[in-house]
């Protein structure tokens, strides 16, 4: 974003998010993640929240900063140059901390919303089951209400930061009818009897931040670690997916951006044919069109970060955010490709990061909602808006010389 927009605040903050992963950051645990040597790097939680930049838009008295999304995404963005695995640990406190901002008691706001800012508790969000995560209502985890308890069964899968987690978001189907968005609930699962996390190998990109299979075998929830309504899963639904969409696309712009810089600069030292390579326009125009892309990817997100804090939830947030999803990470996924060809068979190599950049942002068009999905909810809400009012501005339908020639116009 030019500074020339941003508030001195945002600036600020903008730079302590640069600051630390300029300089709080081990390169030799970037390596280690990516080599799976690291399985969850508990380090850089506890990092992050000494530095006070976990959980910014929630209110200080948990230890959030009070903050809107206009500035969350600053961050993100800065954060997002680490790569796809550390960028999502540093989301999940924003993205689990919204269910229990907006839906949790004064109690779990206490006892969870707390220590997660404070980095000394670790989360993930269970959402996505073996049977399928685009159907998401379709979720087959049962819970069944005891007299002091839920009694939790299923598993989920691919679920990060599983390995390090103390405490678990999860949805399950609480009433045995009923179609799925009126009967599933949401519960806060501490790690403990009957929850059992299974390492997933053999992840192309993402790596070494705990993704894992969790199985929940008759696991006793208290009843108070219910969140928001029983069977009301399908609201908190919604209101998580503002934060799990706009931190993958937050988080995009930054991967996107430093494999832009590393192959500009690339272009700018190696030679072919007596020249430097971005002289050749098919070099620079790549960069040229990166960079437009880029650019414009950037503004749909902090633009949809205004909107979200401006109106809140709603159907035109939606349709806001999964464009925001789909297009940033589309885009991060065209950046990065085109940086491995601007920089040939070297890019390709771990001499420099591309290939790990490009493994990474391949995920983010699939995970939190895939662009397909983001597709689905786009065209949804955009008819549903369209549809329940007459023509905008002006009816430029009528614009036309033979417009009243009803008879041709046959819809069926
Ligand atoms: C490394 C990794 C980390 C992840 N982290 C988490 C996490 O922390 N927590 C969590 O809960 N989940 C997580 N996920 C799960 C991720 O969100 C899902 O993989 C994703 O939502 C897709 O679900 P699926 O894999 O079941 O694919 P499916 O739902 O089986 O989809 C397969 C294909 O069908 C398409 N499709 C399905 N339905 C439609 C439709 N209606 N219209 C058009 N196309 C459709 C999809 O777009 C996709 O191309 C993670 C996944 C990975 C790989």
């Amino acid at each position: 974003m030019s500074d020339a927009l941003l508030t001195p605040q945002q600036r600020d903050l903008r730079d302590e998010a640069r600051a630390f992963v300029r300089h709080s950051v081990p390169r030799q645990l970037l390596l280690d993640m990516d080599a799976e040597q690291v399985r969850y790097p508990h380090q850089y939680i506890e990092d992050l929240a000494q530095h006070h930049l976990l959980g910014l838009r929630f209110p200080t008295a948990y230890g959030g900063r009070g903050l809107d999304w206009s500035h969350e995404v600053l961050a993100l963005e800065e954060i997002g140059v680490l790569g796809a695995s550390l960028a999502c640990l540093y989301s999940l406190p924003s993205i689990v901390g919204e269910a229990l901002h907006v839906f949790g008691t004064a109690e779990q706001k206490e006892r969870y919303l707390k220590p997660i800012l404070a980095g000394k508790l670790t989360v993930a969000e269970a959402l996505t089951e073996p049977r399928g995560g685009s159907d998401f209502f379709g979720a087959t985890t049962t819970m069944t209400r005891q007299e002091d308890c839920y009694i939790l069964n299923g598993q989920k899968r691919f679920i990060v930061g599983a390995e390090g987690a103390d405490l678990f978001l999860v949805y399950a189907r609480s009433k045995e009818d009923g179609a799925g968005h009126t009967a599933i609930s949401t519960l806060l699962v501490e790690r403990g009897p009957g929850v059992e996390v299974q390492h997933v190998y053999g992840l192309m990109g993402t790596r070494g931040g705990g993704t894992g299979r969790v199985y929940f075998r008759n696991v006793q929830v208290p009843l108070h670690n219910l969140v928001g309504k029983e069977h009301g899963g399908y609201e908190i639904f919604n209101q998580m997916m503002i934060p799990e969409r706009m931190t993958s696309a937050a988080g995009a712009l930054g991967l996107a951006r430093a494999a832009l810089e590393i192959a500009a600069r690339y272009s700018n030292q190696r030679k072919a044919f007596g020249q430097k390579i971005r002289e050749f326009e098919g070099v620079s125009f790549k960069i040229a069109d990166s960079l437009t892309r880029l650019d414009a990817a950037r503004a749909l997100v902090y633009h949809t970060a205004r909107i979200i804090d401006a109106a809140g939830n709603s159907g035109y947030v939606r349709r806001m955010v999964s464009e925001a999803k789909k297009f940033a990470t589309d885009t991060a996924w065209a950046v990065v490709n085109d940086a491995m060809q601007v920089m040939g068979g070297i890019g390709y190599t771990n001499v420099y990061p591309i290939e790990r950049l490009l493994r990474d942002a391949r995920l983010m068009t699939i995970w939190t909602g895939t662009n397909e999905i983001m597709n689905l909810v786009i065209q949804h809400e955009y008819y549903r808006q369209l549809l329940a009012q007459p023509a905008s501005a002006r009816d430029v339908e009528a614009d036309a010389l033979n417009a009243d020639a009803d008879g041709e116009k046959i819809f069926e």
